[in-house]
Formats: C-alpha cells, sequence, structure tokens
C-alpha cells in the first residue's frame, strides 16, 4: 500500500540525499540506496561489548557497549555527511541517522537494560552559532526507534576549550577534562546511561562527559556514536 501521507511529504519538500545530493525516492532516508550500501560500516552490532571502540574506553569508565554506524576518515563522503551535521544547518539528517543507527544495532539487543539516552552537550555558545546540538539531533532518531528517553538537560558544558582540530592526542584530554558540569545527578544515579555523540576520535569528549556523570553515582554506560576515526 502507497502511504500517501508520506508521498505527500516528499512532493511538497524534496529530500536529498546527504551524501551524493541525489533526491531520495520516499522509501529512502538521509541517503539515498547507492550512498547507503556504500557506506564503511563498522559492524560493531555483531560485538557490541567487545570491539576497537570499546577497547578504547575500557578501563577509564564502566562501559557495557559501544558502536558506530561507520568508520569515518578525512576527505571521504561519511566524514563529508559529519561536517554537514556540524556546520551546514542540517538537524533533520542527523535524526534520520539516529534512527538509522537504532535500526540496524536493535536487532543485537543494543539496548536492553539501557534507561535513558544522554546526547554529550555542546556550550550555549556553540549552540547559538550552529542553531543546534547535532548529537541532540542524533539521539532524538534513536529515541524514536527505542522508545528510550532523552535527556539533554541533566549534564552541562561549558565554553572555555579551544578548538580540538589540531591538538595532539595528549593535550586534548587536558582540554576537554573539565568542561562538562551535572547539573541533575538525580535523573543519573542507578542509570545504565547511553551517551551519544556525532564521532569518536580519542574518546576523550566521551571519556571526559561520562567521568563527570559517573559522580552521580552507581552509573554504567554505553556508547553509540555515526562515525568511529580507527586509529
Ligand atoms: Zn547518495
Amino acid at each position: 500500500m502507497i502511504d500517501l501521507s508520506a508521498r505527500l511529504h516528499d512532493l511538497l519538500c524534496t529530500r536529498h540525499c546527504a551524501m551524493c545530493g541525489e533526491r531520495l525516492s520516499s522509501g529512502e532516508h538521509a541517503l539515498c540506496s547507492v550512498c547507503n550500501a556504500c557506506l564503511p560500516r563498522t559492524g560493531y552490532d555483531a560485538s557490541p561489548a567487545d570491539n576497537d571502540m570499546a577497547h578504547m574506553f575500557w578501563g577509564r569508565i564502566p562501559i557495557e557497549r559501544c558502536g558506530a554506524l561507520f568508520f569515518y576518515k578525512g576527505g571521504s563522503g561519511a566524514s563529508q555527511l559529519v561536517y554537514d551535521l556540524k556546520y551546514n544547518d542540517s538537524p533533520d539528517t542527523a535524526e534520520a541517522l539516529g534512527a538509522m543507527l537504532a535500526t540496524e544495532y536493535g536487532a543485537a539487543s543494543f539496548f536492553d537494560g539501557i534507561d535513558v539516552i544522554v546526547p554529550v552537550p555542546l556550550s550555549r555558545d556553540r549552540i547559538r552559532e550552529r542553531g543546534y546540538n547535532q548529537s541532540v539531533e542524533i539521539a532524538r532518531g534513536i529515541s524514536h526507534v527505542t522508545g528510550i528517553a532523552v535527556d539533554a538537560g541533566a549534564v552541562g558544558r561549558m565554553h572555555f576549550e579551544s578548538s580540538q582540530t589540531h591538538k595532539q592526542r595528549w593535550d586534548r584530554n587536558d582540554n576537554v577534562a573539565h568542561v562538562f558540569r551535572t547539573i541533575h545527578p538525580e535523573r543519573l544515579s542507578h542509570r545504565h546511561i547511553l551517551l551519544v555523540d556525532d564521532v569518536a576520535t580519542t574518546g576523550a569528549t566521551l571519556c571526559a562527559c561520562a567521568q563527570e556523570i559517573e559522580k552521580a553515582g552507581d552509573v554504567t554506560f554505553s556508547i553509540l556514536t555515526l562515525g568511529f576515526v580507527k586509529v
């Protein structure tokens, strides 16, 4: 049966593939079927408790499961996609990719036992610049698929770090170590929290955020991102 409301929606606002720009058909979301097929998937949904991304967090935070939709490589179509999410006013694409991520990981019971989704916060200044936090939009897409609530207000981020782009790995840890503040620890204590970010590179930002949340007491984490930089 043809979904008339979906067809009407497509007619009223033509949608395009976030990677190649081709027009999307009504069954396609965010990516066309060609780009979707070419996405360099991590395959970590098959081993969410033990993979290269999870290893990055072992011994640093209490981590249960870890995954990313694709490997992130500079100059690739997938990296352009992440850039667009941040800087090209694409909250709908971020949400659609979050839903895609949740659909692919949901099949492997990734979300069992998770109580709440916490997107890695941006500072107010950054949100003012960009108009939205891409991690919140990704989290929203995950929530639509899983039914797990998003709490985007329990943790805050201050604006005194400099850009991470040109920093070395050991500098990055210091750079983000103290930027997060838990505003509502009572909403996070005794919870299994799904931390969500757009890309995991060294894990420094995710670790700093998790270590701050840990102060709420008795928390465990799982992590999902769109991209993962495998070194
Ligand atoms: Zn495409």
